[in-house]
């Protein structure tokens, strides 16, 4: 009974793959952050079976999990990338990659970053604002450059998830509000050092209904029909990232679903010529993970009782953040005289808000092995170091052999700049 088909019990153990977990933490300790690869290579091919034989870039959108490892593996299997910032920019450099396939989305790109993007010829900017279209334009000229750029608009649909994770309504600050962007589009065609290449909306993460979408799509078919009419011809379109997973007993969009949908209304809409963009990063690497933790104490307060782990929200910060669920599982069997009781799942953070799960009915001794599941996408990219806590290691497992893709940080190197700084050393 596990959300993620890669990280099952064997012999009673929670395994991923084909290794125990108990063994991953004896040799690195916990908490620890493991990977399967499988997974991902899975998660992948629904994307890849779901666009073959069609115009489709698929970019994964990598601030969920951008563990170099990670994006190489993605890399090789034909992936872009969505990024966010020019320092995801970099790791994408860093790896080898193209940039050729490279959107670049965000609402506060800084010159700097508008700079390393052209400098390296990335396929898209996906331009938040006119004060945006007007920066890149001056950078792009000045650099000699033609810059090519979607606007991504807001189509005000609601797509029924967490407030924090919705994107595509009038109220979030993210994108160009639908009505007013054909004169945005106008003034970027008037402009010589741009080049307009498409259209970009994101309307919000962790959507499990396909109607957000196609409702987007429609608005969006809309706006494409007036631009060629008023002269503006795209080459493609992009509909953002955002398909769910099963966190628990979600039944997550798939694919296939979603990709034949749109392509249908493309056709329908005589659009079916543009090159389909989706830049999903959560479905690709959600359930791909899990966050391994020990159970330091237990304590039975009046209230409530508390399973006190050595991971804390600065590792996974998801429960507390979007008041999200992970799925808690045990790595090994309960002791038969140990009686289950429902316990909060804490970490040693002074916050109350420092929870990683709640009310979950499981038999525990001080000392057992938990696994978070489905933490393969923003848990270790959101990881802090608040209360002076090294981020864990990241180990990626493949069948039966696993490596350390990212080392656990050390407490000196938490603070040795400051140190140097406190010397007058720097
Ligand atoms: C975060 C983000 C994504 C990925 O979203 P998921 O919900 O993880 O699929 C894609 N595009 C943009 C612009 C984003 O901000």
């Amino acid at each position: 009974m596990t959300v993620a088909p890669h990280f099952s019990h064997r012999n009673d153990t929670l395994h991923a793959e084909q290794v125990p977990l108990t063994q991953l933490a004896q040799e690195f300790g916990t908490p620890l952050y493991v990977y399967s690869r499988q997974a991902l290579r899975d998660a992948w091919e629904n994307y890849r079976t779901a666009t073959e034989g069609r115009n489709a870039l698929v970019c994964f959108g990598m601030k969920a999990n951008s563990n170099l490892s990670v994006l190489r593996e993605f890399m090789e299997l034909g992936a872009g990338f969505d990024i966010v910032s020019g320092g995801e920019l970099a790791r994408v450099l860093a790896i080898g990659g193209d940039a050729g396939k490279v959107v670049f989305s965000g609402v506060g790109k800084q010159e700097w970053e508008l700079r390393a993007a052209l400098e390296a010829g990335v396929k898209c900017f996906n331009v938040e604002s006119e004060a945006e279209l007007e920066e890149l334009a001056r950078v792009a000229a000045d650099m000699g450059k033609v810059a090519p750029v979607s606007l991504r608009v807001n189509p005000d649909v609601d797509a029924h998830t967490h407030p924090y994770i919705s994107t595509g309504l009038k109220e979030n600050k993210f994108g160009i509000d639908i009505n007013t962007a054909l004169s945005v589009y106008a003034r970027a065609a008037a402009l010589d050092s741009l080049k307009v290449v498409g259209v970009d909306c994101h309307i919000g993460s962790q959507i499990t209904e396909v109607d957000p979408y196609l409702d987007a799509l429609d608005k969006l078919c809309h706006l494409i029909h007036a631009l060629q009419d008023s002269g503006i011809r795209l080459h493609h379109l992009d509909l953002g990232g955002g398909i769910g997973i099963r966190y628990t007993d979600e039944t997550p969009l798939l694919p296939v679903d979603l990709v034949s949908r749109v392509f249908e209304t493309l056709e329908r809409n005589k659009l079916g010529h543009l090159q389909l963009v989706l830049e999903p990063g959560r479905s690709l690497v959600g359930n791909a993970g899990v966050l391994l933790t020990s159970v330091v104490y237990l304590k039975h307060a009046e209230a409530k009782n508390f399973a006190i782990v050595d991971a804390a929200m600065n590792d996974l910060i998801r429960p507390t953040l979007y008041d999200a669920w992970h799925d808690v599982e045990a790595v090994q069997p309960a002791d038969p005289d140990t009686p289950p009781q429902s316990y909060d799942i804490v970490g040693p953070i002074c916050e109350s808000g420092d929870w990683l799960a709640r009310n979950r009915t499981l038999a525990l001794r001080q000392g057992d092995l938990l696994a978070i599941m489905s933490a393969g996408a923003y848990a270790f990219t959101m990881a802090s170091q608040y209360n002076t806590r090294p981020r864990p290691a990241e180990i990626m497992v493949d069948g039966d052999s696993y490596r350390v893709v990212r080392p656990r940080e050390s407490l000196q190197s938490l603070f040795a700049p400051e140190l140097e700084a406190l010397q007058g050393r720097t």
